[in-house]
């Protein structure tokens, strides 16, 4: 690891820091601000509006009427296509931009935010954009003189409410399925990151969204959240964050009985056989932890290793996380920025204590860099066993435990043996293997051979309490409509 700590002045223009809601920008209405911090420099970026209670009301009247009676509804789909087009492109000519500000706000190394995030969301959005006229309904034989179909209709005003590990894409996964259906939206972003999606908001009221369509109501989660969750006029929450927050949001859904799709947590298996090309197994293990800072619901966090080719593998992958940047997430050959904030550092750091106390070996890493910004030397642990709060725990930080196993049977049981299913990996050349694997590992989505391989086409969601529905993809769509069934007798 080599750190760079000053951060170059970035060339960055804020210009939204209010609530976006019906097409207007306003303060919030109690007056009140609250400060987006640098996580490099711990200094602060800016004030933004902190909603509340009011300001998710008047943001959810703006979104119900537009829903109902604005021109939306009855717009063609594929005049919504091509707005959504204008949009991603929109995006696309300010992508250096927008990925400064990412960066800025949430400290991920301007190569990730402009090479990745911002390619991903363009991509997610206009995927979207060409579902929007394929929506339909089927036509269905039933008993008796009678046409029976289905249709396939927007849930209507779509509260949306995301996490600051991938602000700008989680909006664009957010969004896309959102607008595509036909929904309007109340979306709250996480209050470490509010600026990129802010931004957005700006930039589909100039391509020509109409007035209430998107709104956006920065401030906090048991308040502006909270309202949300609550609101009667919202018809459905995605989510997109902790399980702890989905339990909450679950029981404050009860009394409007929302529809939920949620997008959690995860203690991610991968799983490397002795067979498996080890130069890239130790890449993807490193990939699939540290990328983003280990900020990933989806993280590779417990490595199960077959035992004859541990040493091999971890002399591989120390090579790798001892040589990772770590430092001024504005400098091009940064690869790993700061954990997002205070909480999320002290947390990570507390979890490297109780990984030493518990008897595991820290191999690499398991210290603060500098004293400014909240860094964290890349982390490797090794006599880890099943039962040690690192080999349980989502840490999201850049703290990796490898595990051992010799039979693939009992492994099998140890990766399924957390209460997260969202994702997992196996390593290997043996095609049985790998599909028996991918069956019986309970998890929403298995990559062999590779890690971390996103597409807007690709559905994405968990297992067990790593969430409910999926994102991205035909089901991202779905989740985003009714189904009515027709019935006319002939
Ligand atoms: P994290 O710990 O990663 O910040 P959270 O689940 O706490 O994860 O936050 C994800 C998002 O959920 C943020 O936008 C946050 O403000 C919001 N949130 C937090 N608590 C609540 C709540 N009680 N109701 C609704 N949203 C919430």
């Amino acid at each position: 690891m080599s750190a760079t700590l000053s951060t170059g002045t970035p060339d960055v223009q804020i210009t939204e820091t209010d609530c976006f809601i019906d097409g207007k920008w306003v303060p919030a209405s109690s007056g009140k601000t609250f400060a987006t911090v640098n996580p490099a420099t711990e200094e602060e970026i800016t004030q933004i509006a902190e909603g509340d209670a009011d300001d998710v009301d008047a943001a959810a009247k703006a979104a119900r009427h537009a829903f109902e009676n604005g021109e939306w509804p009855k717009m063609d789909a594929r005049d919504r296509g091509r707005l959504m087009y204008k949009l991603a492109d929109r995006i696309e000519s300010e992508i250096d931009a927008l990925a400064r500000l990412e960066t800025l706000d949430n400290g991920k190394p301007i190569g990730d935010s402009r090479n990745v995030d911002l390619p991903l969301a363009i991509d997610c959005i206009r995927y979207y954009a060409g579902y929007a006229d394929k929506i339909h309904g089927s036509t269905i034989p039933i008993r008796g003189n009678h046409l029976c179909y289905t249709r396939r209709e927007p849930i209507g005003v779509a509260g949306q409410i995301i996490p600051w590990n991938f602000p700008l894409l989680m909006t664009a996964w957010k969004w896309g399925p959102a607008l595509a259906a036909g929904c309007t939206i109340v979306m709250k972003p996480a209050e470490q990151t509010p600026l990129t999606c802010l931004r957005l908001a700006q930039l589909a009221k100039e391509v020509g969204f109409p007035d209430g369509v998107i709104n956006v109501i920065p401030g906090f989660g048991p308040t502006a959240g909270a309202a949300c969750v609550k609101h009667p006029l919202i018809d459905k929450i995605a989510f997109t964050g902790e399980h702890r927050t989905a339990q909450i949001i679950t029981r404050d859904s009860a009394d409007t009985l929302k529809r939920l799709t949620f997008e959690l947590g995860g203690k991610s298996p991968n799983v490397i056989f002795a067979d498996a090309d080890m130069d890239a197994a130790a890449q993807g293990a490193y990939v699939g932890l540290f990328l983003n800072q280990g900020q990933c619901c989806c993280a590779g966090s417990r490595v199960f290793v077959e035992s004859s080719k541990h040493d091999e593998f971890l002399d591989k992958l120390q090579k790798l996380a001892s040589k990772r940047k770590v430092g001024d997430p504005f400098a091009a050959d940064t690869e790993q920025g700061p954990q997002v904030d205070k909480d999320q550092f002290d947390k990570i750091m507390s979890y490297i204590d109780k990984g030493k106390s518990e008897g595991a070996n820290c191999v690499t890493g398991g210290n603060r860099v500098g004293d400014k910004g909240y860094f964290i030397e890349p982390t490797v642990f090794t006599d880890v066993n099943d039962e040690m709060s690192i080999a349980t725990d989502e840490i999201f930080g850049p703290v990796l435990s490898v595990l051992t196993f010799d039979d693939k049977e009992d492994m099998i049981r140890r990766a399924n043996n957390t209460f997260y299913g969202l994702a997992a990996a196996v390593w290997t050349r043996d095609i049985s293997i790998a599909h028996d694997f991918a069956a019986r590992v309970r998890a929403g989505t298995v990559w062999v051979n590779c890690y971390d391989v996103f597409d807007a086409a690709a559905p994405f969601g968990g297992f067990k309490m790593s969430g409910y529905g999926r994102e991205l993809g035909e089901e991202g769509l779905k989740a985003y409509t009714e189904s009515k069934t027709v019935t006319v007798a002939l």
